[in-house]
């Protein structure tokens, strides 16, 4: 083949282009990924500073039924070890061991909600009944990382026997698709509980996908050395494979009747098949489609309309701090990945009506009445609290303790506030209310303790893997999705309108809850 032309591009360097690329140069393409940033991963990505290791996306990994059988099918090793949740309210702190975890976080609610007794434990049955169908839906291997042609005892003993209850098990979940937070109104009368129970999830979340976290809680893992590493494994999978990876190398445009990328530099490659493992906004907008039929064109110009008028899903405000106390002090209190909620009350529409409020009237709104609605927020959330020591020593000095803070947050507020000058102001606020709540609650250790601190904003996301609205899993669940995201055609999910162009993007729903998500013969790369 001719230089810079190849069976397969890849564009994205993150968990779907890296995962992509393993597969296809594996077959024995001729592939090149290409990815704008120095380094792979994407918000699968570690990072250091002054010898503390963090990660700066996901905190850990849920294995789901696929990581595991994938890193097998590719014959990698990961060296790893369990990431243990804890949760907590106020100063009340369970660990999540196992499935009888379940009673302690049942008395934990009743503890603070002792009047909504029979309320929890309806929500407990409904979340047991989950726990079950995750059961089925993880019931056997995965079977897209088995030999289907030659495994005929996993398809006679396992597979066959297992389809009916995966069948029965998809229409059960399919019925609980509705928003979690319109869920536990039908239970729960008490406001703050509903929002004890829900307010660390995206909005509008599905009730399936909610209520199984307590089972996702058990199936966290971390690899050795930081979620990165995860990254750095398949990067190295695909260089042994002979695949090629350019970093720092942007695509600007995408001729799509060409065959044709360009990139920041204007050196075009060519390419028989396309993967876009990036953001599908920015693909919609740099694709020309100019020599192709007036039908893919139309097609084109209907799905673009679609994903152009709809909004990438929640971001996330994180903290890092390097903090000079031991490890030690932490694993008294908590694991490595806790939850926790410092005061019972709960949110309430501090995040929904009162921000919508804010963000409607911003320009009349002064910066203390947003300081002010700042305080409510910081001090009623649920925090996702990262100790990276607590799974790995190595990765932090001796004595020393790395820890990540973060919340959900709204990227418009943020946007709104740098177009107004004060955003440094405002991360700036934020860093001192997140530190005195969690200081003066769950970690009082931080007081005084702490050498040096720094924040990853939704622009930040933005900024550095390009998503839009800095989302940080894909679309908002609150308006209709413009990619297929039914566990039951959810091959169908890589097609885009056009010819030879798929697309392998952040798709938090299908990715988490469905087996069969990579179940098709041609298109074996979705991760
Ligand atoms: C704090 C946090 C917690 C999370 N928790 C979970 C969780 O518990 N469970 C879960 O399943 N997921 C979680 N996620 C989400 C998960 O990390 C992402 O969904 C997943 O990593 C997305 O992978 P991706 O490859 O689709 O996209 P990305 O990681 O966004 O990768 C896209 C890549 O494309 C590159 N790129 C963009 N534009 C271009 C261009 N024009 N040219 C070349 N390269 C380009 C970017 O630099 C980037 O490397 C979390 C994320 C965060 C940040």
């Amino acid at each position: 083949m001719p230089e810079n032309t190849y069976n397969t591009i890849i564009v994205g360097g993150g968990i779907a282009g890296l995962t992509s690329a393993a597969y296809l140069s594996r077959e024995g393409q001729k592939i090149l990924l290409i990815e704008k940033n120095k380094e792979c991963g994407g918000l699968v990505n570690s990072f250091s500073r002054d010898g503390f290791h963090f990660d700066s996306g996901v905190r850990a990994l849920e294995d789901a039924g696929i990581i595991f059988p994938m890193l097998k099918d590719l014959n990698i090793q990961l060296e790893v070890v369990k990431s243990p949740v804890s949760l907590g309210i106020e100063n009340e702190i369970i660990q999540i061991e196992n499935l009888n975890s379940l009673n302690e976080y049942r008395e934990l609610l009743i503890k603070f909600y002792p009047e909504s007794a029979d309320e929890i434990d309806e929500v407990l049955k409904s979340i047991c009944k989950i726990m079950k169908h995750m059961d089925v839906l993880y019931g056997i291997e995965n079977p897209v990382f088995k030999d289907l042609k030659n495994d005929r005892d996993f398809i006679f003993k396992k597979l066959l026997p297992w389809l009916p209850k995966f069948i029965f098990t998809v229409g059960k979940i399919n019925r609980m698709n509705m928003p979690v937070e319109n869920y536990l109104e039908t239970i729960i009368k008490n406001p703050s509980l509903r929002d004890i129970i829900s307010q660390h999830f995206f909005k509008n979340t599905p009730t399936f996908f909610a209520m199984s976290y307590f089972s996702l809680y058990l199936d966290y893992f971390y690899p050795k050395g930081g979620v990165g590493k995860l990254a750095e494994a398949l990067k190295k999978k695909i260089l042994e494979c002979g695949g090629e990876i350019m970093t720092e190398t942007k695509i600007i445009e995408v001729a799509a009747d060409k065959s044709l990328l360009k990139d920041q530099n204007n050196i075009t490659y060519k390419y028989d098949n396309l993967i876009w493992a990036a953001d599908l906004k920015t693909f919609y907008k740099i694709t020309e489609t100019e020599g192709l039929s007036p039908k893919i064109k139309t097609k084109f110009e209907e799905a673009k309309n679609n994903m152009l008028k709809n909004r990438g899903g929640d971001s996330v405000f994180s903290l890092f701090l390097e903090v000079d106390e031991s490890l030690e002090s932490f694993r008294k209190i908590a694991h490595g990945h806790f939850f926790y909620t410092p005061s019972k009350l709960g949110l309430g529409q501090t995040h929904r009506e009162e921000l919508d409020y804010l963000l409607r009237n911003f320009e009349k709104v002064d910066k203390d009445h947003i300081l002010t609605w700042l305080d409510k927020f910081i001090r009623l959330n649920t925090y996702e609290i990262s100790i990276p020591g607590l799974k790995d020593p190595e990765l932090v000095p001796p004595g020393k303790t790395g820890i990540i803070i973060s919340f959900l947050a709204e990227y418009d507020l943020f946007s709104k506030i740098q177009k107004a000058g004060w955003l440094d102001e405002f991360i700036h606020e934020i860093e001192k209310r997140v530190l005195s709540v969690i200081s003066d609650s769950v970690y009082p250790i931080l007081k005084d303790k702490i050498i040096a601190h720094f924040s990853y904003t939704p622009l930040s996301i933005e900024n550095r893997v390009g998503s839009s609205e800095g989302a940080i899993t894909g679309w908002a669940f609150h308006k209709s999705m413009p990619v297929i995201n039914k566990i039951q055609s959810s091959d169908q999910s890589v097609l885009t309108p056009l010819p030879s162009i798929y697309q392998a993007f952040h798709d938090r729903k299908i990715k988490e809850h469905h087996p069969l998500n990579c179940n098709n013969d041609k298109i074996k790369f979705r991760f």
